[in-house]
């Protein structure tokens, strides 16, 4: 019988998942400014924390402002010949907002070429997974900070679902056990899988080797532990320092592959990871 490994689709190319991102680059439509549940440490006035850059905004487009977008990159004699990948990444939860739909849509009519990536809080990954794929999405990261509910619950504030707000351990109960659900759909249909774990020390510390070997058997790919940038509701948290990150990373190798060159690009990013341009100065 086939694995998730076995069926995942082929990653050449995508900047994120061992394609060349000296050589390969992306673009991200920002075109999702909702989100259904409450980080811990989130202020939603910019961009989601689970992948982007802290501090940006960006500017939110429609889906066929988006489209507009990506057939003005691709007509770029810069950008065009390297863009591989797009994205939806926020600035809040792609799956909290049709409009991520949409614009897939839109774009993977026009572009069947480009690799359609997304990344998720997961809460609403089971429901829609089957819809994505159809949709053709071919890469996906969930943000995945414990496997504990009880953990969970001094993580996350609230979770909107389903038109109920629930917190705590209810809560956290409902997203974790979305969020592996969602995961193993997303590998049996061939997506893959990126699993964000936002270090937290004192919180989540313990969770992060479990995590590692419960998503790997799943079917995901990597994980990229990333440090807490305290504020909000964790603003007191000291964040881990580089070597106790880096020390995290080189233990949890051993269980699952570690990603190491994340950037943690904005929403609106646009180019090869770290060397993001100004649309204006590449069209
Ligand atoms: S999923 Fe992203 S946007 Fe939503 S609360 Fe968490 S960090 Fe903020």
């Amino acid at each position: 019988m086939a694995t998730a490994c076995d069926m995942r689709k082929n990653v050449q190319g995508h900047p994120c998942f061992g394609g060349n991102h000296n050589k390969n680059g992306r673009i991200h439509l920002a075109v999702a400014p909702r989100c259904n549940i409450k980080c811990g440490y989130c202020t939603r006035r910019h961009d989601c924390a689970n992948e982007s850059r802290p501090g940006v905004t960006s500017k939110i487009l429609t889906p066929r402002e988006a489209l507009a977008r990506v057939r003005e990159v691709k007509e770029s004699p810069v950008l065009g010949p390297i863009i591989k990948v797009v994205g939806i990444a926020g600035p809040g939860d792609p799956l909290a907002n049709e409009e991520t739909f949409e614009t897939f849509r839109l774009v993977g009519n026009e572009f069947p070429d480009l690799m359609l990536c997304m990344s998720t809080n997961g809460l609403l990954l089971p429901e829609k997974i089957d819809f994505l794929h159809n949709l053709g999405l071919h890469s996906l990261t969930v943000t995945l900070n414990t496997l504990d509910p009880e953990v969970g619950a001094r993580i996350y504030g609230h979770i909107l679902y389903h038109g109920r707000r629930y917190t705590g351990v209810e809560a956290a109960r409902i997203l974790i056990a979305n969020q592996l659900a969602g995961i193993e759909r997303a590998a049996r249909h061939g997506m893959t899988i990126k699993v964000n774990t936002v270090l937290i020390p004192g919180i989540n510390d313990d969770q992060v080797p479990l995590i590692g070997s419960k998503v790997r058997e799943l079917g995901a790919f990597v994980m990229n532990i990333m440090p807490l940038i305290p504020q909000a509701d964790l603003a007191h948290i000291v964040p881990p320092s580089p070597e106790a990150l880096e020390t995290i990373r080189t233990a949890n190798e051993k269980i699952i592959g570690q990603f190491k060159h994340c950037r943690q690009c904005r929403a609106d990013a646009v180019g090869l990871i770290g060397r993001d341009v100004k649309l204006a100065e590449a069209v």
